[in-house]
């Protein structure tokens, strides 16, 4: 069904034009135009962000998204994903311990990612809402902390770090690898 511009859509446009450009950024486009969910796209002066907003008795996933916001964050090359080995004591018995982690060779560069990728990340939200709407209704909830998360970390992996890289930018092995400016 596609999105919904409120706001200057002269920016929105601009941006999805560079996006689509690249194979996973026009996947990602072209799913979210491609399902019964319409989208809403607030063009804001705060902070971009999803969410599936409550109003009339039903949810609108809504991206707030603002076209003058880049992000700064410590990028890294593409990270890969490697078993991390150690050992734990379980009632005085040293149990291994096998856990998946994703690293990423060599120090950190500062990297700048300008407002159209900031609105990819959000649109990976929206990908995310339309295959698990629950997951973001249920934010909110004594889950949420631990939910949230688990949203940032699959929306890393699966949009923004392949979208980062088709578009030439570093990525940020965790969702907290910002910082403000
Ligand atoms: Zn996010």
């Amino acid at each position: 069904m596609g999105f919904e511009v409120i706001g200057n859509r002269k920016q929105f446009d601009e941006a999805v034009h560079t996006l689509i450009q690249k194979p996973a950024s026009n996947a990602l486009w072209t799913f979210l135009n491609g399902n019964d969910i319409k989208f809403i796209v607030n063009i804001v002066d705060g902070p971009s962000e999803f969410g599936a907003l409550l109003n009339g008795g039903l949810y609108h996933p809504t991206i707030m998204w603002n076209p003058q916001k880049d992000l700064a964050i410590f990028g890294r090359n593409r990270p890969e994903q490697q078993i991390q080995k150690s050992w734990r004591t379980v009632d005085g018995v040293p149990v291994r311990v096998e856990t998946l982690k994703w690293v990423s060779k060599g120090d950190p560069k500062d990297e700048i990612l300008p407002p159209y990728i900031c609105l990819a990340h959000e649109m990976g939200h929206a990908k995310q809402y339309a295959e698990n709407p629950a997951l973001f209704t249920s934010l909110g909830t004594s889950e949420s902390i631990s939910n949230i998360e688990a949203i940032e970390a699959e929306n890393l992996v699966m949009h923004e770090w392949p979208i980062c890289l088709e578009h030439n930018f570093k990525v940020r092995v965790n969702y907290q690898d910002f910082r403000s400016r």
